[in-house]
């Protein structure tokens, strides 16, 4: 992973090159981004400009023998930590055991989420744990002299996902860090983070991806046309790796899944809603989440449309003629009400709520908030 190999971020990027090159180089970093913004793909770049044996003035060398091993992501002093289910029996105690199924999916798509990883390691729907027990045994391998002679790095994925004991004893590293070892902290939730990690950690807030990055990409990279590259940029929110999945996705069954169960709803047709009910359950997380997003996006567009402001709309074509119909079934107190209900159950997918009881749960209270229009 380089610098240029990762889209936009222009400020982010200057501003850690500059600051390694004067030679500030914060021994705790916290590299803080929502999913898809690519806050673990930067600090695997930042990791590699700092064992580069030749860093340019705008990214690592690419070459030299650091750069060849950062490569497969297999550098001596470049140590993982990473979410995982320990399993004695089949002896996984460590991300030590997983590095390798770890290092192939990282490769293979750096803007990867947990969820993903945990697909990876086939746990679905469950969330791994960074426990004290990997936690000593990253702290172990710092402790070792670098064997290239430079700095040594642990890059800890998903900190968040350490329990309090492994917290606390990364504190102590991070109290009394080796000399020449670097922290490089990986998250989503920073309200998931203790508060005493974050005092002793430098922030590096990575921010979503500009609408303009992200098109740029879908039509460098997968070929898209500008219209719906654009499309797409707008609604994905900055995430690329949504972004990426929604080119993936037929746009229209989504769409069409969405306006068929408002319909049920609005109709009060409860055998209907049990149905769509059944085929949301079948759907797999991320698909799930991907369709209370896209929901979140239409209500947002029929707002607008309500509240005529035509610069925010981006709805096209059967699309658009939906929004302005189903507009007119909005007003203040429902919109926010349905915009509220979709995230909570957003949020409540995230926590492994069952999908069946939420869906019919969701279209129940929509029965009611689209009654009140
Ligand atoms: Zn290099």
């Amino acid at each position: 992973m380089l610098f240029s190999s990762i889209p936009g971020q222009a400020d982010l990027k200057a501003h850690l090159i500059g600051a390694a090159r004067e030679g500030r180089i914060a021994h705790a970093q916290l590299f803080l981004g929502p999913r898809g913004s690519g806050n673990l793909a930067l600090a695997l770049a930042y990791a590699r400009y700092l064992v580069c044996k030749e860093p340019g003035q705008a990214d690592a060398c690419g070459v030299c023998a650091s750069c060849s091993m950062m490569d497969k992501l297999a550098h001596p002093d470049v140590h993982y930590s990473f979410p995982i289910f320990t399993n004695e029996k089949e002896k996984i105690r460590t991300s030590d055991d997983l590095v390798g199924e770890w290092r192939t999916a990282v490769l293979k798509e750096p803007l990867i989420d947990e969820t993903a990883w945990y697909g990876v390691i086939e746990k679905d729907n469950a969330k791994g744990i960074i426990r004290v027990s990997e936690t000593h045994n990253s702290l172990r391998k710092l402790s070792f002299k670098s064997s290239q002679g430079g700095l040594r790095v642990l890059l800890i994925w998903y900190a968040e996902r350490m329990n309090i004991e492994a917290a606390n004893a990364l504190l102590k590293g991070l109290e009394e860090p080796e000399p020449g070892t670097v922290y490089l902290l990986v998250s989503e939730h920073q309200d998931l983070m203790l508060p005493t990690i974050l005092s002793r950690t430098q922030l590096v807030k990575v921010p979503g991806f500009s609408p303009a990055d992200v098109a740029t990409e879908l039509m460098l990279r997968a070929g898209l046309p500008q219209n719906e590259a654009q499309s797409i940029a707008a609604r994905c929110e900055g995430d690329l790796l949504e972004a990426k999945a929604m080119v993936e996705r037929t746009e229209d069954e989504l769409f069409i899944f969405f306006r068929d169960w408002l319909r049920a709803c609005y109709g009060r047709k409860v055998v209907e809603t049990v149905q769509f009910s059944d085929h949301f359950a079948s759907l797999g997380r991320e698909q799930q989440k991907a369709l209370m997003r896209y929901a979140l996006y239409i209500i947002r567009q029929c707002v607008y449309h309500w509240q005529q402001a035509p610069d925010l709309i981006r709805a096209m074509g059967q699309e658009l003629e939906f929004v302005g119909k189903f507009g007119t079934l909005l007003n203040d107190r429902n919109a926010s009400g349905i915009r509220q209900e979709l995230e909570t159950a957003h949020a409540h997918l995230d926590r492994n709520a069952n999908p069946k009881v939420l869906f019919m749960d969701l279209s129940y209270k929509l029965f009611g908030l689209l009654k009140a229009a």
